[in-house]
């Protein structure tokens, strides 16, 4: 299981397929993307099985437009794997979507709390009510509403954020998930491992536990759980694999 992030200027979809094949190693039952464009808004693409069935869905990302999307490999641990099961997973009105490796202990509460007000679940995941409640918690501040998720669920998460009202950045936040951020040229990359980044980049940094980041194609910060700034610092990776 792994997830990958990109977002600059080239096509994102084929970096996202690439990245994830290089994760492939993790053991992985389903896979998705979600790419968002500015003709086609958000696109997501998701099935059961190989990464070959994804790259097949979206002919190794031809059908699939915008310079900025999420990747994810799933190794199902809430919900049987199946198409609806894979991620990305997305909130109700399609705003957000999601993707995550590892388990939100306390999704059954908050799912009965979400559904209590009317939200519709389509998908037996513990990661949909990470979308869901980023919604229900929008206001128009994305990172607000990221760090009033996060304070709101436990357990063990990578995740990478893509919100349609602001399509130019991608967020990525982790707790007891490895989760990794690639330097470009005019872009940024996240994910699980550095294998998926060494064609793209070299320079990097870890993202710790508790911490948020946000990018864009020309910009990184990086907050607390608090959204206070942290200064990172970044390493060049020089082993070959
Ligand atoms: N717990 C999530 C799910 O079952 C993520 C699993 C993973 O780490 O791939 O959908």
């Amino acid at each position: 299981c792994g997830i990958v992030g990109y977002v600059g200027r080239e096509e994102a979809a084929p970096i996202l397929l690439d990245g994830l094949s290089k994760l492939e190693y993790r053991g992985y039952d389903s896979a998705g993307v979600a790419v968002y464009g500015a003709r086609e808004g958000m696109q997501v693409s998701k099935a059961k099985g190989r990464l070959q069935v994804l790259n097949d869905l979206i002919r190794g990302g031809e059908t699939v437009h915008g310079t900025i999307g999420v990747g994810h490999t799933r190794w199902a641990t809430h919900g049987a794997p199946s198409d609806v099961n894979s991620h990305p997973q997305v909130s109700e009105n399609g705003r957000f979507a999601v993707v995550h490796n590892g388990i939100i202990e306390n999704y059954a509460e908050l799912r009965e709390f979400l559904q209590s007000i009317g939200v519709q679940f389509v998908s037996q995941t513990d990661t949909e009510v990470v979308a869901q409640l980023l919604e229900y918690y929008y206001d128009g501040d994305l990172l607000m509403a990221v760090t009033r998720t996060l304070h709101a669920i436990r357990g063990a998460y990578a995740l990478g954020i893509l919100c349609a009202d602001c399509p130019d950045r991608l967020i990525a936040a982790r707790k007891d998930s490895p989760l990794i951020l690639g330097f470009g040229d005019g872009a940024h990359y996240l994910a699980s491992d550095v294998t998926a980044l060494i064609k793209y980049t070299r320079e990097v940094c870890w993202l710790e536990d508790g911490e948020i980041a946000e990018l864009t194609a020309d910009h990184l910060w990086v907050y607390d759980a608090y959204l206070r700034p942290v200064e990172k610092e970044r390493h060049h990776v020089d082993w070959e694999i």
